[in-house]
């Protein structure tokens, strides 16, 4: 059946557990295993353990996918490539995470952000086949956005840092000062879970749908996504993470981003097509591990 086809592992690296998985896409997903982020070490070490088992099983793998928690150096070319970079999560900075993985199974290694990786997988099988540029924003304990942009994941400096835009705050409307500790009122300071807890006291999950909570959250997400409009004009934005699984707000932020917009931005799809265009994930909570294996797929390719 689908035996004839590459198979590929990916892992999902999160801040606090990890994913992985063998398999080729979304209907062919042989085996998958979680476990808790502790140090590199380890953390990397359970991931090898678990592709050497699976290789006993299924065969090896073409290539392996890291979609991971950031910041990180994404760069080939880069001496530092594979690494975290500076965080303030204890034992991970400066972590090489790459090179213990191609040593151990002698594979390509495709590496990017968990944003990135989401933003492919949604293009790859998701809510966003056949669009380019796609914007994936995911909006959790942190905010990060991912883009595909002429077919290539975007990079630069480092990677795109969308959570920490800066946005209107409107003191009086809102008096909560922001959580982000490097920038006190960015997008993620205003926007992110752990914000929406600290301003009314209570988890976002349990905060009723008629609560004053979501309309500012739907304003604030209204307004990064209609700055990410004007710079990326992205042809499909995916709204993840678990605050967006308050699906009432969907519709509020469709009508926030067309006020904001003013009618400057002519497509039907900010228009009567609107909800076509600003979607939830098609792969939920599958993005991840699947933009893993959509980075093997890609590295292997391309190798
Ligand atoms: P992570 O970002 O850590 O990968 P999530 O995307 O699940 O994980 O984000 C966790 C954050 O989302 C927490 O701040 C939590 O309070 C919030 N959250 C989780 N589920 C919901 C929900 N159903 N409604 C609103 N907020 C939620
Ligand atoms: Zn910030």
């Amino acid at each position: 059946m689908t035996s004839n086809l590459p198979l590929f592992g990916g892992i999902e690296g999160g801040g606090t557990k990890f994913v992985c998985a063998v398999g080729s896409g979304p209907d062919d997903i042989r085996a998958e295993t979680r476990f808790p982020t502790t140090n590199p070490a380890e953390t990397m070490g359970r991931a090898i353990s678990f592709f050497q088992e699976q290789a006993a099983d299924f065969g090896p793998i073409s290539a392996l996918g890291l979609a991971c928690f950031g910041p990180l150096d994404p760069d080939p070319a880069s001496s530092t490539f594979g690494y975290i970079l500076p965080t303030p999560k204890p034992g991970w900075t400066n972590a090489d995470i790459v090179s213990p993985l191609r040593a151990a199974l002698n594979v390509p290694v495709g590496f990017d952000t968990d944003v990135n990786g989401a933003a492919l997988s949604e293009a790859r099988w998701g809510a966003a086949q056949g669009c380019d540029p796609v914007l994936y924003i995911t909006i959790g304990t942190g905010i990060g956005g991912g883009l595909l942009v002429n077919g290539h994941l975007s990079h630069g400096l480092q990677h795109p840092e969308m959570g920490h835009i800066r946005l209107p705050h409107d003191l009086i409307a809102d008096p909560f000062p922001g959580a982000c500790p490097f920038h006190a009122d960015c997008f993620e300071g205003l926007a992110a879970g752990p914000a929406v807890e600290k301003r009314w006291g209570q988890k976002a999950e349990t905060l009723p749908v008629d609560h004053p909570a979501w309309d500012l959250e739907a304003h604030y997400i209204a307004l990064a996504v209609a700055n990410f409009i004007f710079t990326v004009s992205p042809q499909r934005i995916v709204l993840g993470g678990g605050v967006t699984q308050q699906e009432h707000m969907l519709p509020m932020i469709h009508q926030k981003v067309q006020k904001l917009l003013n009618g400057y931005v002519s497509s039907p799809l900010v228009g009567k097509r609107i909800a076509e265009y600003i979607v939830p994930p098609a792969l939920g909570g599958r993005a991840g591990v699947l933009g893993a294996i959509a980075l093997a797929e890609r590295v292997f390719r391309h190798a």
